[in-house]
């Protein structure tokens, strides 16, 4: 975009007092959105016939069931792996467990690698489960329907696989010269963070997958009516920690109650943390977050952002954008949602233990012990015992956003959506890039590919689908980032 037009946006924007009335450059349809053509083609050249490719790649993906748990990734695994290889690149794959298989593939820039410099495109293969009378159609069958691909995975997370490796192989194909290397990961269990997961690849393999970036799943670009409301990087996430909730009491015959029924006490526990609000605590991210997003929502909503952190107004907005959305409302503060509830073998039985567990979400920086503390005198009942369970996540420490990657994603996703803000994410669920920042990786969730929040919310739910045309959009963006960060001209 050169200055005239950037001037002309400006008047714009100061004409109609906000971004969200700024006639976009690029004009996306609604439905299956048309994209417009890219203004310059990317440092590896025009990506359409890439794109197609990748589609055709997505489908073969998409067909190959990778439900977690079994994962059963192999399978993924080496078809990634002969893709490779008929590019002339060497694939290696890394067997975690048995019929579970993670895939790794290296441009080099130097005869010596160094991994500080790295760039690291990683995605997931495994998918979650289906429930398969709620489909309209086989969410294995790789079915194209009004210009969506639809099943498991066309979007979480196999149109990243896809779009990473259409974005390698262009590196290869364009026979670039690299001013440093670029790493191909897909990964298996991902979604149950298992035996077969990036925690162990890294513990096994780090030395084939160290890099000083990464790009990953947890972004998105922001569809909504027709046109880009703004881009999501994803900076950091919340960490996911459970506590089980044990009410001790009195068993017995069923005809004679006490009051040590522990059924009674474990509820009474539930529904006191049940009501429970964290105190809020805005993260940096989460600050920006919400200053970039007022920009764009309406008067009302962008008022309450603006004055989300002053001391006069600020609990009152805090309020009210909780309120709003519950995603929001998970952003500022820890969470607590219980989950599962046990208790009893027979209807006549009182049992002599019940047990809760709660799913807290804390936000980067809390410590789980505080909470419990606070929860403990909030239940104030000496039958009931908190225990913080050892499955939680690790807390890691968000990626920069002052890096001259930050920089460029940012770059060019805003020149690429017509100057629809690029905003830090911090996402309230968990993905891979925990382990990556944990290991010095300045990991970025970023998903190029533009989609209404109605198609983002099948992600986990019924007939998951993926706007093609808007993948094509995406493996074009992917590439571009990636070859400016990687390519010397
Ligand atoms: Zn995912």
């Amino acid at each position: 975009m050169n200055w005239k037009r950037w001037s002309f946006l400006i008047l714009c924007v100061i004409a109609v007092g906000g971004w969200s009335n700024v006639p976009l450059r690029a004009q996306i349809s609604q439905g299956p959105p048309a994209m417009g053509i890219p203004e310059s083609q990317s440092l590896v050249g025009d990506t359409t016939a890439l794109a197609r490719e990748a589609q055709d790649w997505l489908v073969d993906l998409v067909k190959i069931n990778t439900t977690n748990p079994p994962g059963n990734e192999q399978a993924s695994a080496k078809y990634i792996a002969g893709i490779l290889t008929k590019e002339g690149i060497t694939p290696e794959i890394l067997d975690v467990t048995p019929g579970r298989s993670a895939v790794v593939a290296r441009l080099r820039s130097s005869v010596v690698a160094d991994p500080s410099r790295a760039l690291l495109l990683v995605a997931h293969m495994d998918v979650v489960g289906v429930d398969r009378s709620k489909w309209t159609v086989d969410p294995f069958g790789g079915v194209i329907k009004d210009g969506y691909l639809y099943g498991r995975g066309s979007i979480d997370d196999k149109s990243m696989v896809a779009a990473n490796l259409a974005a390698f192989v262009a590196l290869k194909r364009g026979n670039v010269h690299l001013n440093r290397d670029v790493i191909f990961l897909a990964t298996a269990d991902e979604e149950q963070f298992g035996d077969a997961s990036l925690k162990i690849l890294i513990a096994k393999y780090w030395d084939k997958l160290a890099a000083g970036f990464a790009i990953n799943e947890g972004g998105k670009v922001v569809l909504k009516h027709g046109k880009v409301q703004y881009t999501a990087v994803q900076v950091g996430e919340k960490v996911s920690v459970n506590i089980s909730v044990t009410a001790t009491g009195k068993g017995g015959h069923a005809s004679v109650p006490t009051k040590q029924n522990p059924v009674v006490h474990l509820a009474a526990a539930v529904e006191k943390i049940g009501d429970y609000t964290a105190p809020v605590h805005l993260t940096s991210i989460v600050r920006r977050y919400f200053e970039g997003l007022s920009a764009i929502e309406d008067d009302e909503t962008g008022k309450w952002m603006r004055v989300l952190d002053t001391p006069d107004r600020g609990e009152h907005a805090q309020r009210v954008l909780s309120d709003m959305s519950p995603m929001w409302n998970s952003m500022m503060r820890d969470t607590i949602a219980p989950t599962m509830l046990q208790a009893g073998v027979r209807a006549n039985v009182i049992p002599s233990e019940a047990r809760a567990v709660l799913n807290v979400r804390l936000l980067p920086g809390d410590t789980i012990d505080v909470l419990v503390n606070e929860l403990n005198k909030l239940v104030n009942d000496p039958t009931v015992k908190l225990e913080v369970l050892p499955d939680g996540g690790l807390a890691a420490p968000n990626s920069s956003m002052d890096t001259e990657f930050y920089a460029l994603i940012t770059k060019l996703c805003a020149k690429e959506f017509g100057g629809a803000p690029v905003l830090p994410f911090m996402s309230t669920g968990a993905t891979d890039s925990a382990q990556l920042r944990l290991h010095n990786v300045q990991a970025y969730g970023l998903r190029p590919i533009p989609m209404t929040e109605e198609d983002d919310a099948r992600i986990h739910g019924d007939d998951e689908r993926l706007p093609l045309a808007s993948f094509a959009k995406g493996v074009d963006l992917l590439t571009r980032i990636v070859a400016e960060f990687s390519v010397t001209r």
